[in-house]
């Protein structure tokens, strides 16, 4: 049987960003860039005002000097007149600086005199040139590079792209992923279990995590245990990039997910990963002049199923996008109680992380397996703890991945 790392050393040779594609910047949140950005212009296009007040000579100031008023200048505006000795202008935040004024001296600091309020009393004791101005292009030359390929998309990358001009971009798409759960026992959520059935929380899950990460969901509902339709819902899922299932990938007489893929051309690429919970793990790829489409047989109970989408899809949704393959981000924590559980294989158990005493801490949940999923759901991290026949004890570091 394979390691996890292995396992995600197989994904991440099939797992490889989709082509590109020039999509609208207002459509683009969340993608990563595919080429690089340039600005058309330079930022601030011009000198600026960076506060309300008066325009000045910096070299004229001193306490009470009186400025002759040209004019006002507001933001949107041009200067009409340059600023020279003894003259002032008008300006608010964001306007250009009139040629011959090097300084802004705020509207706090000044008092406008005079019947006819042309005139201005400085209450600064000087002025440092270039106070209160941005300059030209301070924070973006006109050809900057001012975003790399590979950059992921958020908020404040849309504000720059709008500052920069940048309406049309190169893009990596999010694959677009199907959800089939499998299972004669599964029933909707909105019916009453008869004997024997259970609810299908998995499908609701599943689709969540793949909105979650910014990829279209296709759920295809439930698929009973029956050669034909599997096989049916199979060929509909492998129509998306990415095909995830649910149950059917163990060793039970009904567990025919493994057969159907390869009766529909998905080559097995691995079945089994020595971990905890999560074990029956399927993973194959169909490959075909369409491109590659990624398959994953996840095991039914809803804690494996979690916890391989976290282990194993959740990478490979993000490299097809065109992030790295390992930006799941993993930290340690020091065990906050003693931990007995013993196994021969890596266990990943619903903890909770939490700050005490200036520390990053983690304490394992009273879990009662693959199948309590309502315990998984006051957990806010998997706990990994390595394979080991002794006890784990309060302090120890361990890895844990948020979810
Ligand atoms: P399987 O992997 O098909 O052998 O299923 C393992 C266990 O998970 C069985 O107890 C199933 O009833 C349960 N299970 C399978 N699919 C789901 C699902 N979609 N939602 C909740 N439990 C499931
Ligand atoms: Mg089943």
């Amino acid at each position: 049987m394979i390691s996890v790392e292995e396992a995600l050393q197989r994904i991440s040779q099939y797992a490889k960003p989709r082509a590109a594609r020039t999509i609208r910047a207002a459509d683009s949140l969340g993608q990563v860039l595919a080429a690089d950005i340039q600005s058309d212009i330079d930022s601030p296009p011009h000198d600026k005002a960076l506060m309300d007040g008066y325009a000045v000579v910096a070299s004229d100031v001193v306490a009470g000097v009186e400025l002759l008023v040209l004019e006002e200048v507001t933001a949107g505006d041009t200067p009409t007149k340059p600023v020279t000795s003894a003259t002032a202008t008008r300006i608010m935040t964001g306007a250009p600086i009139p040629d011959g004024a090097d300084a802004v001296v705020m509207i706090e600091r000044t008092e406008l005199v005079g019947g006819d309020k042309a005139t201005v009393r400085i209450n600064a004791d000087n002025a440092d040139s270039g106070q209160n101005i941005m300059p030209r292009g301070e924070s973006v030359r006109c050809g900057d590079v001012v975003l790399r390929a590979g950059r992921m998309i958020r908020p404040i990358e849309m504000g720059v792209l709008a500052e920069c001009g940048a309406t049309e971009i190169s893009a990596y798409p999010r694959p677009s992923v199907a959800i089939l759960s499998t299972g004669n026992e599964l029933v909707s959520p909105d019916t009453r279990p008869q004997a024997g059935q259970i609810r299908n929380s998995n499908g609701p899950m599943l689709e969540a995590l793949v909105q979650r990460t910014g990829s279209k969901a296709v759920n295809l509902g439930v698929g009973r245990d029956e050669r034909d339709e599997l096989n049916r819902l199979v060929r509909r899922g492998l129509e998306e990039d990415v095909l995830v299932l649910s149950g059917g990938v163990s060793a039970g007489v009904l567990d025919l997910v493994p057969e159907v893929l390869a009766a529909n051309s998905v080559e097995q690429v691995f079945h089994k990963v020595h971990l905890k919970p999560g074990k029956p793990v399927w993973f194959g790829v169909k490959r075909d002049s369409r491109g590659d489409r990624l398959v994953f047989g996840l095991p039914g109970n809803p804690v494996s199923s979690l916890v391989c989408f976290e282990l194993f899809v959740r990478p490979a949704l993000a490299s097809l996008a065109g992030q790295n393959f390992d930006s799941i981000e993993r930290r340690t924590a020091r065990l906050a109680t003693n931990h007995s559980r013993h196994s021969d294989r890596p266990t990943y158990f619903p903890a909770r992380l939490f700050q005490r005493d200036g520390q990053l801490q983690v304490e394992p949940l009273a879990w009662k397996g693959s199948a309590d999923l309502r315990t998984l759901a006051d957990a806010n991290c998997l706990a990994l703890f390595p394979p080991s026949d002794s006890e784990f004890v309060v302090g120890d570091e361990i890895e844990v991945y948020a979810i």
